[in-house]
């Protein structure tokens, strides 16, 4: 079975040539799938009906939903379903005139960060960009039409450990043949894997990056985040400065805020001085508490006095609204809800695409 989605326009030609069809299927073929959502060939009615009909019996079906949420503020987070029996989830964001996909990289996750629920399992298996690409899909079906203008790889997983399936996306998601959004509506999220970082910055689009820092010291972060053992946050911020010098982009970080844990106002002093000239903009995450671990969410006076002292002293910084706490909780609870096998993601039930607030912090 061939997986139609995925492939860049040249492979999709490739295969089409191999059962003796033209170069220019390959555009129709993307124009049904990035740009109308159908992957079903007998759908594709610019399409002789003779080949609708052969292809039918050599591309992959679409991913089964497993089980979809939805709330009120038309967020809705699905659980989908692979042929091996993996299960990931994803969700569609709404922000003001459309929606955010978030999507995971892979099921389960290596990286061990010590408050994430989708490393507790480890790793179950890469997924590929194909089955990314179906993520968007499926989360465009749940839009009512409206645009989904933002795609976010924050979902479970590290996706520069993933790197190859993560650049093809990428690509997928900016190209004119592919979702065609603009590589400034593109975000992917990593723990810190600077060949990773470096890797992006010389062959991806210049999408935007950003990096869950969470800790503003070596030993803190060791602890935390445990990859900070192997890229210590030196070499990571010099990693940071060279995206940005790549790329003209700037990057963001991501910082979860834990009760006594990094919350503590020397921790913002030292995060401020830490991340200037390399990060142009903090996204605080109030934690979402998982089982088995003792981390608490601060108060919400406590996130916006933090907030204000990074405020104070320069630096920008957002906090991330809560996603629908109707459908929210924690993540993962989705795939635990389904008892599936598999391991979903370790999506906090909070913003991935952390839309940048007007008013000051205070609220979240
Ligand atoms: N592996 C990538 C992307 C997936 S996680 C990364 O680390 O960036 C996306 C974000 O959710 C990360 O910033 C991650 O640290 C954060 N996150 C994980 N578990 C969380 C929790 N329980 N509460 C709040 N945020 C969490």
């Amino acid at each position: 079975m061939m997986d139609i989605r995925g492939r860049s326009r040249d492979e999709l030609a490739d295969w089409l040539a191999s059962l003796g069809e033209p170069p220019y299927r390959a555009r129709q073929l993307m124009r049904w799938i990035y740009r109308l959502g159908v992957v079903d060939p007998s759908a594709m009615t610019d399409l002789p009906r003779e080949l609708r009909a052969r292809l039918t019996g050599l591309v992959q079906r679409p991913d089964a939903v497993l089980q979809r949420l939805a709330a009120a503020d038309g967020s809705v987070k699905l659980l989908l379903a692979y042929g091996d029996g993996v299960a990931v989830e994803c969700v569609l964001l709404r922000h003001g005139y459309g929606y955010t996909a978030c999507v995971s990289s892979q099921a389960g996750c290596a990286m061990g960060c010590a408050f994430c629920q989708s490393g507790q399992a480890g790793l179950i298996r890469d997924l590929t960009a194909a089955e990314m690409v179906g993520q968007v899909l499926a989360l465009r079906q749940q839009a009512g039409g409206r645009p989904v203008n933002r795609i976010v790889v924050m979902g479970g997983g590290e996706p520069l450990a993933n790197l190859d399936h993560s650049l093809r996306f990428l690509r997928l998601s900016t190209g004119s043949g592919g979702f065609g959004l603009s590589p400034r509506r593109v975000t992917l999220s990593t723990c810190g894997l600077v060949p990773g970082i470096l890797a992006l910055a010389s062959q991806g689009p210049p999408v935007t990056l950003s990096v869950s820092l969470h800790a503003p010291t070596d030993p803190l972060r060791d602890q935390l985040v445990p990859i900070n053992r192997r890229y210590p946050l030196a070499q990571l911020l010099a990693a940071c400065r060279h995206y940005a010098q790549a790329t003209g982009r700037r990057v963001t970080a991501e910082y979860v805020l834990a009760q006594g844990v990094n919350d503590r106002p020397e921790d913002a002093r030292r995060l401020s001085s830490l991340t200037r000239g390399a990060i142009g903009h903090i996204n605080l995450i109030p934690l979402n508490p998982i089982p088995g671990a003792d981390f608490k969410r601060p108060r919400d006076e406590a996130v916006a006095a933090f907030a204000r002292q990074l405020l104070d002293r320069g630096t920008a910084v957002t906090i991330r609204r809560p996603l629908g706490r109707d459908i929210g909780g924690a993540c993962g609870q989705l795939r635990a809800a389904a008892g599936a096998v598999a391991e979903g993601t370790g999506r906090p039930a909070a913003e991935p695409g952390g839309k940048a607030r007007k008013s000051p912090p205070g609220d979240g």
